[in-house]
């Protein structure tokens, strides 16, 4: 009896060690993003459930500094999230999944502790229904391409859509499209070094890997669905995807735009290296 209880505290102690060691070669190695899955949750307890935390519109805003957030962010939760919500639904209909957490750090160096991906200010993690930010870098523009993502990803969820069977692309051409709407840019004010063919960034690491070369598919992804809108309207990306319950993407795609995807391709590529 004796023995037992005393090894007790020594398995429990070696296991506590362990998550610590774990926990600690995670941050040294700077994990890369389908590492940062498994263990996002763990981060996510450990990180974000102790920080304060605030209810505005259904939306549950995390925050470390209590003056930051009373100072900036009145004009968030009033204006620009209900403002991003109200764009997203003109696009894609009602949404009445659960609105997503708003984590924000205090400053980049903080946020990059809790997920390390080079080059991108925000994120939004579907398993989560999380938005990720910090208060140094953030911008209206990069809040609303998030919150698009949040709405792209409910409209799946909602319809029994898998979000995995929507290649990077276009998802990420819907957020930039939506998010610099009214205004807009013009493609063709844009000339693009090193266009990629849209099947070779149909995974959200794919598209990463493009971004650390310091290529930029955003702008490629963001003519694609310029060019969708200006050819079908803007209920075809809704229409597209609900497809995707019967055919795979690209064929629902072809379908939306009425040719070869090849030829659709041509026309977002000319649109771009026409300056
Ligand atoms: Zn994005």
């Amino acid at each position: 009896m004796k023995k037992t209880r005393r090894a007790k505290p020594i398995l429990i102690i070696s296991a506590i060690l362990t998550v610590i060691l774990v926990i600690t070669a995670v941050v040294i190695l700077r994990v890369k993003p389908n590492v940062d899955k498994i263990i996002s949750g763990l981060y996510r307890a450990i990180i974000v459930s102790p920080m304060k935390s605030e209810t505005h519109g259904s939306i549950t805003y995390y925050y470390e500094n209590e003056g930051n957030f009373n100072e900036g962010m009145k004009f968030w939760y009033d204006s620009v999230v209900p403002e991003a919500h109200s764009i997203g639904e003109q696009y894609f209909g009602a949404i009445d999944s659960k609105k997503p957490d708003i984590v924000i750090f205090p400053d980049e160096k903080t946020k990059k502790t809790y997920h390390n991906i080079n080059n991108v200010a925000a994120w939004y993690l579907g398993e989560e229904n999380s938005i990720y930010l910090d208060h140094e870098t953030i911008g209206v523009t990069t809040f609303v391409h998030e919150y698009i993502h949040y709405i792209t990803y409910a409209f799946c969820q909602e319809n029994n859509i898998s979000f995995e069977d929507i290649p990077a692309w276009f998802i990420e051409g819907i957020a930039e499209y939506i998010s610099m709407m009214p205004g807009g840019y013009d493609p063709n004010s844009f000339t693009l070094e090193g266009f990629v063919a849209f099947e070779e960034i149909n995974e959200l690491t794919e598209f990463q890997n493009l971004v650390d070369k310091g290529l930029n598919p955003y702008i490629q992804s963001y003519a694609a669905i310029h060019k969708l809108i200006e050819l079908k309207g803007q209920e075809a990306i809704t229409r597209i995807i609900l497809r995707t319950k019967d055919v795979d993407f690209y064929t629902a795609f072809e379908e939306e735009v009425g040719m070869p995807f090849q030829e659709f391709q041509s026309l977002v590529e000319g649109l771009l290296s026409s300056n």
